[in-house]
């Protein structure tokens, strides 16, 4: 194929990721970010002898960023390492039952067993039908174009496709999972998977129950320098690889003809190329620098997935009853789904992450104490006063600690940095804060999500968390390099 010129809006991990796939094959390729720095939603801070990652923390199929630091002819995957955690998460309850989710299978079903009687088997069996849902539908869903599903169905082996005639998608995962177990503390556990995507587990098909096989068979990981390496490295690949990357340029409109992209609009002048591929959240492209397109149905009327409030706090001593993630579960899950997803309110018993990237990077934090990341999932609300209400969420999040952790945070907080819903969409352009575009709340949303192709606008091209295969790093990889299927069509 000719070499093309290409022009990609946006260098968050989807953006960078479509940089060095295309510049590997031989395009001329620039990156218009509107940022000082690359990265995106996948942040770091740092302050006084501490570094926190602001936005990701949970790390999965880890092989898809080797995938991409390997292609080509620079080797540059040296430069990034990582280890397998085995304790993917430590789960704390009202009632005071803690379970250490370990990574091997086995022993987390074993310790499930005894710290809540469920039998082990039942996690085990529930383990092995994730595992089986993911290899049947993970080729048609994710790795691939949503229009080619059909296509790639027809190639499937008929017997790995067998375990997706035992589901009923319209099953809610709540339900489903509490058809296999009777302990509410292991249905929450498995309900929480919802949030991987921003969704409901009350809404949320039971096709999604099988996200728990990415953590509990394939694997968590954690990066050797903490998440925002992940960045440092795909953007070091980018720049071998020949990318140019300007920043402190932001695309502000688009200029068409025929159907046809010509140029990007930006505060630095103006771009032409012969393939765009925008990065920018799909709600606010049909919105701002595309708001002169056509936006699609999805788009107009979004259904978004959740945001967030994280505090981030320096912490003057280390608390060793917490592991590297730790979940404080809301004493009922409903009502705060409820809150998120109906009335969109805070709730006042929310599920608090706290994540401690200084467990395992040592240097994230100076001798004898922690970098503490303290989230809870809120509506998305960008364009909400976010000076009031994280005052009252604060509030609830340290009588939540204090509750269930027995200790009470606040003398040893050295300095707090926050994130809310509106300070996410002003730094990441993600409409509203909402962390992954629309939710997964319907069983057609797999199916509404933006294609990574426009149909009308044949050179416009769309990676990301917010567009087909979804929101995470891995799918957001995996949507750059389906973008490159598409491009080496045409
Ligand atoms: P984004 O990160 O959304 O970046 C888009 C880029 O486009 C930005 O740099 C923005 O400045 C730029 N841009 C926007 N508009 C313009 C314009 N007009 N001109 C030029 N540039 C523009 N994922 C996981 O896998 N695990 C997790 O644990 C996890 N937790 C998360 C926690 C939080 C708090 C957040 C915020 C996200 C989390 N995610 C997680 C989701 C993950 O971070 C995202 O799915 C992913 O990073 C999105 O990448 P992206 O390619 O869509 O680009």
């Amino acid at each position: 194929m000719r070499q093309k010129k290409c022009i990609i809006i946006g260098a968050g991990i989807g953006g960078m990721a479509a940089a060095v796939r295309l510049a590997t094959k031989g395009h001329h390729v620039v990156v218009l970010e509107k940022n000082y720095r690359p990265g995106g939603k996948i942040g770091e801070i740092k302050r006084d002898g501490f570094r926190f990652d602001t936005g990701p923390s949970l790390f999965t199929l880890p092989y898809l960023v080797d995938e991409l630091l390997n292609l080509g002819n620079t080797h540059d995957a040296s430069y990034f390492s990582y280890q397998k955690l085995k304790t993917v998460c430590r789960y704390f309850y009202e009632d005071g039952t803690q379970i250490n989710a370990y990574e091997n299978p086995l022993e987390f079903a074993e310790e499930i067993a005894l710290r809540t009687g469920e039998p082990k088997d039942a996690v085990l069996n529930y383990l092995s039908i994730a595992q089986q849902r993911y290899e049947a539908t993970s080729d048609l869903f994710i790795f691939n174009p949503l229009n080619k599903a059909l296509k790639v169905y027809k190639d499937l082996d008929p017997e790995k496709l067998k375990p997706l005639l035992k589901v009923n998608p319209l099953q809610t995962m709540h339900s489903e999972n509490k058809k296999h177990f009777r302990s509410p503390q292991v249905i929450q556990l498995f309900d929480r998977y919802a949030t991987y995507n921003g969704s409901s587990p009350f809404m949320a098909s039971s096709m999604l129950n099988m996200i728990s096989h990415l953590e509990h068979n394939s694997g968590a990981f954690f990066p050797d320098k903490g998440m925002h390496s992940i960045v440092e490295a795909v953007y070091k690949k980018a720049i071998n690889s020949g990318v140019n990357f300007l920043f402190n340029t932001e695309v502000k409109d688009l200029k068409i003809k025929n159907n046809q992209i010509l140029s990007v609009h930006t505060n630095q002048g103006d771009f032409d190329a012969d393939l765009f591929i925008s990065d920018v959240d799909v709600n606010t492209f049909y919105r701002k620098p595309a708001a002169r397109l056509k936006a699609p149905k999805s788009v107009k009327n979004p259904s978004l997935s959740s945001s967030a409030l994280i505090f981030y706090w320096g912490m003057d001593r280390t608390f060793p009853d917490l592991d590297l993630h730790n979940i404080l579960f809301s004493g009922n899950y409903r009502e705060e789904f409820n809150a998120l997803f109906k009335t969109r309110e805070l709730y006042h018993d929310p599920t608090v992450y706290l994540f401690i990237s200084s467990k395992i990077v040592k240097s994230d934090a100076p001798e004898g104490k922690e970098n503490w990341f303290v989230m809870i999932n809120v509506p998305p609300s960008g364009d909400r006063d976010w000076m009031e209400l994280k005052e009252i969420a604060r509030k609830y999040i340290i009588e939540k600690i204090k509750r269930v952790l027995k200790t009470d945070p606040t003398p040893y907080i050295l300095f707090e940095e926050v994130a809310t819903p509106h300070s996410i969409q002003e730094f990441t352009g993600s409409f509203k804060g909402a962390l992954y575009g629309n939710n997964s709340n319907s069983i057609w949303s797999a199916f509404l999500r933006h294609k990574n192709q426009s149909s009308r606008y044949k050179n416009l091209f769309f990676t990301g968390g917010s567009v087909h295969p979804g929101g995470g790093i891995p799918l957001c990889l995996a949507s750059a390099s389906i973008v490159e299927k598409e491009i080496e069509k045409i």
